[in-house]
């Protein structure tokens, strides 16, 4: 089987993947270092000691484009709490990215919860993404922690309710919260919320519930069309809701992973996207494919006006910075990839949140 090298992904990428008229627009807007999109990544902790080292080196690729923050995920349950919060500190200590630490509130206690967030605010994190969670897969419906909190918005409250008690415990930590103040990030879903059987207008108004509370920015769910995303910006903002909401993209390279997350987040993907994919004549083809839908999507949100874009790595590094190539927004990291080893694409098609 032909494996992708450098050259082919170089020239699949920069010769093809982007429309002659939005590179043209690009150029007339030259984005400044101040305008120019964020740039991020979602990660979740290695499932086993062996898995650490490929991660690693991934980090470090991911590293190389500057992005503005790296997010974690909090396994269901909060099974990965352990490898969660290593993860995160190893960030923390090893390299320039600055990690935001996933948290739910799922089978956890208000007051375990405190002692979590007091856990990462002591290792020096000042970013959280606050989410409810799913109930465990061996649970039907969701039901709070008879000590615990119902929805994300409450999540955030007591986040803001736990810095504020240190900050008033320590006139020093609130100088220090002053110079790096707490980041709340939230959860959006520009399709409504599968998983809760919830619609778009009611995601809106728990956004709502979410920036009252305290959030400063949104992260969408996947999804496929840019219209699902501009819609969801347009009847939020209607809404009163003011935040910042950063597209959350998948790079669209891999069939069977793409119909995972569609089992498992609702979000339907397109059939044309699929037979587009599985009709490619062989890996190099696939992955050229699934890299142009993917910066096509990122130019649709951009030029809708997204912030930036949040980027489902599944841990791997190599579709994520193509399609940042792509799209102009790595940049110019990857002025000669180094691509010639490129291993396939063998993780397997599982996602984070598993
Ligand atoms: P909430 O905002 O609390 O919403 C839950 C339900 O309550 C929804 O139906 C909502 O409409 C309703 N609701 C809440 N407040 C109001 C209100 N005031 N008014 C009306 N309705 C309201 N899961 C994990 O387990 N670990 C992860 O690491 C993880 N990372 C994620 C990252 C992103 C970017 C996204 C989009 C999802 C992630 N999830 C993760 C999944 C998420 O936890 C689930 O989808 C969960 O079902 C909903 O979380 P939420 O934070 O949106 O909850």
């Amino acid at each position: 089987m032909h494996r992708v090298g450098a050259d082919d992904v170089g020239r699949a990428v920069s010769a093809s993947a982007v429309e002659p008229r939005v590179r043209a627009a690009r150029a007339l807007s030259a984005p400044s270092a101040t305008d120019r999109p964020t740039v991020s990544f979602e990660l979740f902790p290695p499932r086993n000691p062996d898995a650490a080292p490929r991660l690693w080196a991934t980090i470090k690729e991911l590293e190389s484009v500057h992005p503005d923050f790296v997010s974690v995920t909090y396994g269901a349950s909060g099974k990965t709490r352990v490898t969660t919060r290593a993860l995160v500190r190893r960030l923390l200590q090893e390299t320039s990215l600055n990690p935001i630490a996933h948290l739910t509130c799922v089978g956890t206690s208000r007051e375990e919860i405190t002692t979590i967030v007091g856990e990462f605010l002591d290792e020096g994190l000042r970013s959280f993404l606050a989410l409810r969670g799913d109930p465990p897969t061996d649970q039907s419906g969701w039901s709070a922690h008879p000590e615990g909190l119902q929805t994300a918005g409450e999540l955030v409250a007591l986040l803001r309710e736990i810095e504020a008690q240190r900050c008033a415990d320590s006139p020093s930590q609130a100088v220090r919260a002053r110079v790096r103040p707490l980041s709340i990030a939230v959860a959006a879903f520009p399709r409504g919320n599968h998983a809760t059987g919830g619609t778009r207008a009611q995601d809106v108004a728990s956004l709502l519930a979410k920036q009252e509370a305290g959030a400063d920015f949104a992260i969408t769910q996947v999804f496929f069309d840019a219209d699902d995303y501009l819609g969801i910006v347009a009847e939020a903002r209607e809404a009163g809701v003011t935040i910042p909401i950063i597209p959350g993209i998948i790079p669209t390279t891999d069939p069977a992973r793409l119909l995972r997350v569609q089992e498992l987040t609702g979000v339907p993907v397109p059939r044309d996207l699929i037979d587009l994919l599985g009709s490619a004549d062989d890996e190099l083809e696939r992955h050229r494919r699934g890299i142009r839908a993917s910066v096509d999507l990122v130019n649709g949100v951009l030029d809708g006006g997204a912030p930036g874009v949040h980027l489902y790595t599944f841990n791997q590094h190599h579709a994520a910075l193509d399609l940042l190539e792509g799209a102009h927004l790595d940049g110019g990291a990857r002025t000669a990839p180094d691509l010639a080893s490129r291993p396939q694409d063998t993780a397997p098609a599982r996602t984070p949140r598993d």
